[in-house]
């Protein structure tokens, strides 16, 4: 309850909410409003009129992104609104502005209907560098992104679905590599069918797994063909049906390499662990609860057992943060028109790269002096990390740039000490 009644205090503290506008030019004198506003705003207006990418350099388009929900799949809250939502989308602002510097309007909309929240958000690309999808559900989320990445010139991106996965695939390379496994044979079973359990098993094909080798379960156990034949499922879900006769995800778990949760706490047994192949990997990512606490996962094996979940108190915390800032300031300083596949894979591979390296002394110490040295209990850097920022935007903005969605340049090495400043 403690924590609760601190957030609602927290919340309403005056000014009530998290966010406000400042302005960034001098407003002293009457010549100076002139310019900010008529007659002196005039003379931008009409270069943009001739030439509209030069909205980068007179407006704020450059540095600002959309965070857009209509609050039909919030947090661990469910369906609770475009209103209830809004608490959440101003924190996803201060997460992007604390991290990043990049400044958020949060857009709530009250819409449920997939073409409406396509043509409402496809109208709002003059004022936004970047559109951030959050918290819409499965399946229409899928569409809407697509759509939507279709008819921008400006990146859009669903954090739930490519965050977990870009985040959790980081994880994957490294865990993969001190197991000593290709991921290409990586046996993979997953929890869930949702947004991100569909994005992710999508994103570890592009990393290099087998598609063959995915099994994936929803409420109703093994996404089978003939369940996808039967139209039991979603085209989403069909992509991944496999063969076999199917059965529940204790079935599934047997031999695997691999776990990955993206369902409900506390399905997971030790018994199904002890089930699945040697020096298992288990990413049970459920919030709050993972399908399997750390210590009963730990506890059920003597080999080597990799596990990350979604929390904060346990090693190797799959955390959206440690993505989406990042991703968005490596794209939007480039003026990228998309968010592509290299540009997520360069963001996994950074921080993939950054969690072998040494750890400075002041991290080690804001996360409690836990040894945070490359190994099974630390296979993903921590979100407090300052060179999060560093390694992972350059990466994306190289990335952006060799593959052609780049509207300008940067030179990585300058970019990087720029960041680092
Ligand atoms: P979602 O789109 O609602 O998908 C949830 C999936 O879980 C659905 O496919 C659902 O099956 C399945 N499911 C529900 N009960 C199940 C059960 N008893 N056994 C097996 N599968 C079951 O949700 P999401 O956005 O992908 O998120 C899923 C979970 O992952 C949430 O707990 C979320 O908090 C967590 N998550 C964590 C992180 C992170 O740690 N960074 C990031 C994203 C999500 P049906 O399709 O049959 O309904
Ligand atoms: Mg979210």
């Amino acid at each position: 309850m403690g924590l609760d009644d601190d957030a609602r205090e927290y919340h309403r503290s005056e000014p009530p909410g998290k966010i406000e506008i400042s302005t960034t030019k001098p407003t002293n004198t009457q010549r100076d409003l002139s310019l900010a506003y008529s007659p002196g705003v005039a003379a931008p207006c009409r270069d943009i009129d001739a030439d509209p990418e030069r909205a980068f350099e007179y407006t704020a388009k450059g540095n600002m992104v959309g965070v857009v929900s209509n609050g039909s799949a919030v947090l661990g809250l469910g369906d609770i609104g475009a209103q209830a939502s809004k608490p959440v989308m101003e924190g996803k602002g201060v997460l992007f502005k604390r991290f990043a510097d990049i400044d958020v309007f949060d857009i709530e909309l009250d819409e449920d209907d997939a073409d409406a929240i396509v043509e409402t958000v496809a109208a709002m690309e003059p004022t936004f560098g970047g559109i951030n999808l959050e918290d819409i559900k499965a399946p229409e989320c899928f569409e809407i992104e697509e759509r939507l990445r279709e008819r921008m010139d400006i990146p859009v991106f669903h954090d739930d679905q490519h965050g977990t996965a870009i985040i959790s695939g980081a994880g994957l390379i490294n865990a993969a590599d001190i197991v000593d496994k290709d991921l290409v044979d990586l046996d993979i079973v997953f929890s869930g069918a949702g947004a991100s359990a569909i994005a992710s098993a999508k994103f570890y094909v592009e990393l290099g797994a087998d598609p063959n080798n995915i099994t994936m379960c929803d409420s109703s156990g093994i996404i089978t063909e003939e369940r996808a034949a039967a139209g039991d499922v979603n085209e989403y879900k069909a992509e991944f049906a496999t063969e076999g006769e199917g059965g529940d995800l204790a079935d599934a778990m047997e031999g695997a390499d691999v776990f990955v949760g993206l369902s409900v706490g506390g399905i997971v047994s030790q018994e199904m662990v002890r089930s699945m192949a040697s020096d298992p990997i288990i990413f049970a990512m459920a919030n709050p609860d993972p399908e399997i606490t750390y210590d009963d996962a730990k506890e059920a094996r003597d080999d080597t057992v990799i596990m990350g979940t979604g929390r904060s108190d346990y090693p190797n915390q799959v955390n959206n943060v440690l993505g989406f800032p990042f991703l968005f300031r490596g794209a939007l300083d480039v003026r990228a028109t998309d968010i592509n596949e290299e540009m997520k894979r360069a963001a996994a591979e950074a921080l993939a790269e950054l969690a072998r390296q040494d750890v400075p002394d002041a991290v080690v110490k804001a996360y409690g002096d836990q040894p945070l040295k490359f190994g099974p209990e630390y296979v993903i850097p921590k979100p407090l990390d300052p060179r999060v920022l560093f390694e992972v935007a350059p990466a994306v903005a190289e990335a952006a740039m060799e593959s052609g969605v780049a509207r300008t340049e940067v030179e990585t090495g300058e970019y990087a000490e720029q960041l680092e400043a």
